[in-house]
């Protein structure tokens, strides 16, 4: 029998191709830089789990990608007779290995912790606790309490290293015990996939995204015929739709009955079979009406922490480092005004005043997605008492553009999305984020914030850095400003 690794077993709950290819063909699969950032930051609870769970200091931490496996399971062996706290214990039993976050000795038993970054407990988190209990009881290992411990996100940071408190634990002991049968159960089923010799034949689907991003999804669409029009480009599919989609496998969104969509969706459908842009500009026009000049538009970049690192910060609270502000004045003159911070400190106090002096104290203040710019100029004013009026006063002018643009304009190159990287290129052919240098995303925009405040990061690299960044948040306001004029169908000085 083949030792299957808990992750494995769990890739198997996702989806039993996952599994098969996990063990023959790991080197098909391509982690997406968030699932990295994922691990990364998985890394750092762990790290702060073990200085919260062993205060006097008398633990062992096993490292089996240091030691090697068979040491990992001999150390934690021996540590048992110590009745001390073992972090990353190991553990083989009936065909699985499995690596235990905390264990604490409890009498003559042990209090298992299965530590997550997450804000909740999970139902998968359900199954992986399970695993980890039916794993370690089977090898001989008593167990009194099993326990999930999450974030707290109503915790905030204090400062000096102390983090007691960022996690709550959710005892789950009677629902591992119940669970021993099922968890043998899927060992058994996982060992008989991945003991054939091809992978089981199955579709990608809704399983693909969750409960994880499968890294294997690229090779398995690859291996899939490719959809002319693909039913999936219908933006906020309905529960029905989706059935219809990710289980019944209807790809074509001509083959989707006309009874399942949205007005919105038909005007996908039909733009994107004709080949058609769908623009409504007296529709556009009417919804910009009565926001006059000077006009602002915002755009920010933020950085958030799972475990914080500034005081007064909950776990997960975004704090901008950056933002653009283009301005276009009464004579239409056209203005643009940045901050960015790299120094690593908190940067709420400075990006507050920067931004009251920035968007001045009248006009509109344009954004695109409001939902998220408004969150963080509320939460900046929380922190920032002296500048609150001033950023409240900024988060009432704003103007979401999004919402006209979902509701007036769509071109079929859009493929279903109104993301301002996919409106943009469609009306603007020259104005592309794939042209940047570096930084082209949201998502790279973070990793660049990381990257430029390591201190072991070079002054060069870090200008180069800031130059990306500057660029491309530029640009996403500069988007908008497009975007604007392009609804009112106005002329800009450029
Ligand atoms: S991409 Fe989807 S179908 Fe392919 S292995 Fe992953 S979950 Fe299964």
């Amino acid at each position: 029998m083949r030792t299957l690794s808990k992750s494995k077993l769990l890739a198997y709950l996702q989806c039993p191709k996952r599994v098969w290819l996990e063990v023959h063909q790991p080197e098909l699969r391509q982690d997406s830089a968030d699932s990295q950032q994922r691990f990364a930051a998985g890394h750092r609870v762990g790290a702060v789990a073990q200085a919260i769970y062993d205060l006097a200091g008398c633990g062992t931490l096993i490292e089996p990608h240091v030691i090697g496996y068979d040491e990992a399971l001999r150390l934690t062996a021996s540590l048992l007779a110590s009745h001390r706290p073992i972090f990353e214990a190991a553990f083989k039993a009936n065909g699985v290995f499995a690596m235990a976050d905390v264990i604490l000795p409890d009498g003559e038993a042990w209090r298992m912790v299965e530590i997550k970054s997450t804000t909740s407990v999970k139902d998968y988190h359900r199954d992986d606790v399970a695993v980890q209990a039916y794993v370690a009881t089977s090898a001989g290992v008593p167990l009194s309490r099993v326990a999930l411990g999450h974030i707290d996100n109503t915790w905030v940071y204090q400062g000096d290293d102390q983090y007691n408190g960022l996690f709550v634990e959710a005892d789950l002991t009677d629902e591992a015990r119940a669970r021993r049968a099922e968890v043998a159960a899927w060992v058994q089923d996982a060992q008989c996939i991945v003991a054939e010799p091809s992978a089981p034949k199955i579709r990608t689907g809704r399983q693909c995204r969750a409960p994880y991003e499968c890294g294997f999804f690229a090779h398995c669409r690859s291996c899939e015929p490719e959809p002319q029009h693909p039913a999936e480009w219908l933006p906020r599919p309905s529960p029905k739709l989706s059935y219809l989609i990710e289980v019944e496998g209807v790809t074509e969104m001509a083959e989707v009955p006309d009874v399942l969509l949205t007005p919105l969706q038909r005007r996908v459908r039909d733009c994107t079979l004709n080949g058609q842009t769908f623009f409504d500009q007296h529709g556009a026009q009417a919804a910009l009406a009565g926001h006059g000049l000077p006009a602002h538009f915002l755009d920010f970049e933020t950085i958030s922490h799972v475990v914080p690192v500034w005081k007064g910060f909950r776990p997960n609270q975004v704090a901008p480092f950056q933002f653009s502000v283009h301005r276009v004045g009464e004579d239409g003159a056209i203005k643009n005004e940045g901050f960015l911070d790299l120094f690593g400190r908190d940067p709420s106090e400075a990006c507050a005043e920067a931004l009251v002096a920035a968007c001045g104290s009248v006009g509109p203040v344009y954004v695109y997605n409001q939902a998220f710019e408004k969150r963080v100029l509320k939460e900046l004013a929380e922190r920032v008492p002296n500048h609150a009026e001033g950023l409240m006063r900024i988060h009432d002018r704003v103007v979401d553009l999004l919402p006209i643009a979902r509701d007036h304009y769509y071109h079929p190159s859009q493929q279903g999305s109104w993301s301002i990287k996919a409106v943009l290129p469609a009306m603007f052919h020259e104005l592309r984020y794939d042209a940047l240098g570096g930084v082209k995303d949201g998502g790279m925009a973070m990793a660049a914030y990381i990257e430029a405040t390591d201190p072991k990061t070079t002054a060069e690299r870090r200008q180069a850095i800031a130059t990306e960044l500057s660029r491309y948040c530029a640009l996403d306001t500069w988007a908008t400003v497009k975007l604007w004029a392009f609804f009112l169908g106005r002329e800009l000085n450029e």
